[in-house]
């Protein structure tokens, strides 16, 4: 079949200028499918029209299409399409409903749509019938239109990535669904208090955690539904975060998408601080969440028994690799693992016979409390270990991050 055959193929049932030139979509960019339709439209009836083909003894297959078609297009004329059942001169109507909607305050969005099986099913047997050579299929031209129509009547933007909110048009029920994306805001911590975990506790234990402190004016002004607090690692509850940890917190299912971070960030609390708030990412957070990044710990630390000025001399010696098993206080939650981790730095300070402080760099993962104490073996060697003097940390701070970049 040529393209004229083709053409007058389809339009044996009635066929809308969409429906007739989607079949050959891939043929010549830059036109819409309408526009293509309305061409082989024309070009089909003025072949019908040629008086040269009329009454013409020898008649080719063409021929007979032509004229076969003549009679059916007089019976068709400004009958509703056989494919989609005239479903695009609806389009704008959809448009115009998705438009008077402006809950959730988007800027961008993503559009798709459900079609009923018999739509499907229709455009299938005319694909039966003609043949799927240069056809798109009808889904595709119907979300790249209601996309363009909604662009115009909502003067937001289209967007693949990331897209404020996605829309699923429903010519089934009518409907159009609208669901809000998370927000994503970057920003680093730091934990001024002791006794604050991370993130929302369990139990009643701690009344607030890092989380909820920072999401608070944030939920106040998205009104979202929920929040998760994505952290370059985490620090112990007990231990203050000096050093301006990175993070992503996520809000998720808010019905405004308005945050004013300077404003918003202002009434955090003074437990902890935040700075550089900016709009983020999910591909952030992943890349947050796996960043293996050096600490650098200052941690006060108490002995058992008196320990001289030259006898801490030997903590210098823990610098390298030490073998350390999950400590115990984590076992409840963490595989017991036995791992290799780095000390990369390591400075004292004496204070009195019993009081040192530390200072240490180390890289990700290492367990700084279990690195003084030794957890009963299972980190090796230790500060109690080379000192031979059973020593415990009484007061830990996150001093650095190095972030690499
Ligand atoms: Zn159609």
């Amino acid at each position: 079949m040529n393209l004229l055959e083709k053409t007058l193929r389809i339009l044996e049932q009635p066929a809308c200028d969409n429906c007739l030139g989607r079949q050959f979509g891939q043929l010549l960019s830059g036109f819409t499918n309408n526009e293509r339709g309305k061409l082989l439209r024309t070009i089909a009836a003025m072949s019908i029209d040629n008086e040269d083909y009329k009454g013409a003894a020898d008649m080719s297959n063409f021929h007979d299409y032509a004229f076969h078609n003549l009679e059916i297009k007089a019976k068709t004329a400004g009958k509703q399409c056989s494919v989609c059942g005239d479903i695009f001169a609806r389009l704008e109507k959809y448009a115009e409903k998705i438009a008077k909607n402006r809950q959730y305050g988007y800027k961008t969005f993503l559009i798709g749509t459900r079609l009923s099986s018999g739509l499907i099913e229709k455009e299938e047997a005319l694909w039966e019938r003609v043949g799927i050579d240069y056809c798109e299929p009808l889904k595709a031209e119907i979300n790249r239109e209601i996309g363009k129509l909604a662009e115009a009547a909502t003067k937001a933007r289209f967007s693949r990535k990331n897209p404020d909110v996605n829309m699923i048009v429903n010519f089934g029920s009518g409907r159009i669904e609208i669901t809000p994306n998370p927000i994503f805001i970057y920003g680093e911590y730091q934990k001024l208090k002791r006794g604050i975990p991370q993130t929302r506790w369990p139990s009643k234990k701690y009344r607030t955690s890092v989380e909820e402190i920072i999401a608070k004016p944030f939920m106040l002004a998205t009104r979202g539904r929920g929040h998760k607090l994505h952290g370059m690692g985490r620090e112990d509850i007990d231990a203050r975060c000096l050093a301006w940890r990175p993070f992503v917190l996520e809000i998720i299912g808010p019905k405004k998408r308005e945050t004013a971070m300077k404003k918003l960030a202002g009434k955090i609390g003074k437990e902890v601080k935040v700075r550089n708030l900016r709009p983020s990412n999910i591909e952030e957070v992943r890349r947050i969440k796996e960043a293996r990044t050096d600490k650098t710990y200052r941690a006060v630390v108490k002995c058992n028994k008196p320990a001289s000025k030259e006898d801490l001399e030997k903590i210098k010696s823990i610098v390298g690799e030490i073998s350390q098993r999950t400590p115990k206080r984590v076992l409840h939650r963490r595989a017991d693992l036995r791992r290799k981790r780095h000390v990369k730095q390591i400075k004292y300070k004496y204070m009195d016979k019993k009081t040192f402080l530390l200072e240490i760099r180390g890289e990700a993962g290492l367990y700084i409390k279990e690195l003084i104490s030794g957890d009963g073996g299972r980190t090796r060697p230790s500060i109690s270990e080379l000192l031979k003097n059973e020593c415990t940390c009484k007061e830990l701070d996150v001093m650095k991050i190095h972030v690499k970049g």
